[in-house]
């Protein structure tokens, strides 16, 4: 897999440093091979690729990961969000109806996904009716109705000859029409509506489905694409992008061994969402699109992943036991340096309170912490950034002439330093008591 070729490239690579461009071209090759045996169009791995290299080259080798992690952190990171970093929602019309129209080449899977989207937003509490505007296949508007049955959902199709009233005469943009007011009259809150496919991209197909579009004017249009389509995913989506147009795609067959690589590729040239993922034949083998969980199986890294943010969750729970040991009085005096190095780590955190949440008796500073200014760090940094570091080991040493240094290095005013200062005693005086009234035993899990 990836993640041990990776660990093959870095295996003379440790410590610090930054990761070298020897290194950093052996890494985008290995890339490279795992994206394209996922099967994603040659473009956009070109394009992964480059984008992946100036990231790892800007990156510190972190103190958390070894450089075979870290890689696969910045390409999954990478991945996730060109696949659409979080789930996008359906849109739901303000009035009326809203209506969703499916597009797809035949067999992508939109008939049965028709009854799938029917079925999960049912569970959501809506009203969907099933419309069946694939009147070029006989046995189509079966196939919906058939799958309507199943999941309990009604589905609106002309009858042969002209039953019902409906004058369609074969034309899938008359029953698109008729679909949309008999929702109203019966109260359905969301129409679905079926489309007819071909094998492949043709003009008249895209000329009927861009019809029915402008009949219905759907709230979303999705496009429905075979996971298994591999290199033809770009230009399929490409033919349907310009030819129809939509907002999102859904990914059939998932279920199969492809690895998924026409998510990237699609989501990559189209910067269209994948919306939705269908991963089987069952009605309920269907969900919102996860990108990271597609990020992972198309690096097939298994749980990589999930050890990276063991290993960084680690490490700062040990750079926190370093700093409550010091305060203990183990490991010598707490100075301003491991004030900032406290700082940045709760900054890397994301809030204060998780560090405070791993360091057992100090849940007590959590509202005051959690509206920590995350600016405030920045201030704070430059300030000690231009001190001594015989004055951030010893700040008593600092005194007015001392202030007016830093002040000027630092671009800051005399008393915003003097405030420090006084604000990184007191935090050390408070911590002191803390730690000597035996607030902080050792963590679980960690050597002691
Ligand atoms: P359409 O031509 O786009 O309407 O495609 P269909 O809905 O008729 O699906 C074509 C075939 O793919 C049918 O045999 C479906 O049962 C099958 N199919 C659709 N979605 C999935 C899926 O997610 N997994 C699997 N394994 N088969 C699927
Ligand atoms: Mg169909």
């Amino acid at each position: 897999t990836l993640s041990d070729r990776l660990a093959d490239t870095f295996k003379n690579l440790r410590g610090k440093g930054r990761l070298s461009e020897a290194d950093i071209d052996a890494t985008a090759r290995e890339i490279r091979i795992a994206l394209l045996e996922a099967d994603v169009a040659l473009p956009v791995v070109k394009e992964f690729v480059a984008a992946v290299k100036e990231r790892a080259r800007g990156e510190e080798v972190s103190g958390a990961l070894n450089p075979a992690q870290q890689v696969v952190k910045i390409v999954n990171d990478e991945l996730v969000t060109i696949l659409g970093g979080e789930t996008r929602r359906l849109r739901y019309a303000k009035t009326g109806p809203t209506v969703i129209m499916l597009a797809g080449l035949q067999g992508a899977g939109k008939t049965t996904l028709a009854a799938k989207l029917a079925l999960w937003l049912k569970e959501q509490g809506k009203s969907p009716l099933l419309v069946a505007c694939d009147l070029q296949r006989p046995n189509a508007v079966n196939q919906l109705q058939v799958n309507g049955e199943r999941v309990g959902v009604p589905v609106f199709a002309p009858e042969p000859g002209n039953a019902g009233g409906i004058e369609h005469g074969g034309d899938p943009v008359q029953v698109a029409r008729a679909s949309v007011e008999e929702a109203k009259r019966t109260l359905h809150d969301v129409v679905i509506v079926d489309t007819a496919g071909r094998l492949g991209v043709d003009a008249e197909l895209m000329q009927q489905a861009s019809d029915i579009r402008d009949a219905v004017q759907p709230d979303e249009v999705l496009f429905v694409v075979d996971a298994m389509i591999g290199q033809d995913a770009v230009s399929t989506a490409q033919a349907f992008l310009d030819g129809v147009g939509y907002d999102g795609v859904v990914l059939t067959k998932l279920d199969g061994d492809a690895r998924g690589g026409a998510a990237l590729s699609i989501a990559s040239i189209t910067g269209k969402p994948v919306m939705f993922a269908s991963n089987g034949e069952k009605m309920g083998d269907f969900d919102l699109f996860h990108p990271d969980r597609m990020a992972s199986r198309i690096l097939d890294m298994g749980d990589m992943l999930t050890l990276i943010e063991q290993a960084e969750k680690t490490f700062d729970a040990e750079q926190a036991l370093k700093a409550a040991e010091k305060l203990s009085g183990k490991g010598g005096e707490f100075t301003l340096d491991d004030f900032l190095e406290q700082m940045q780590q709760v900054r890397k955190l994301g809030s204060m309170s998780k560090i405070m949440g791993m360091l057992p008796g100090m849940g007590q500073f959590r509202d005051q912490l959690e509206n920590f200014d995350d600016r405030e760090i920045d201030r704070i940094q430059a300030i000690i950034y231009s001190m001594t570091p015989a004055e951030r080991n010893d700040p008593k040493m600092i005194d007015g002439s001392r202030r007016q240094r830093i002040a000027r290095g630092c671009g800051r005013t005399v008393s915003d330093v003097k405030d420090l200062v006084e604000r990184f005693f007191e935090a050390r005086k408070m911590m002191t008591q803390l730690a000597r009234g035996g607030g902080m035993p050792g963590m679980p899990g960690m050597p002691g």
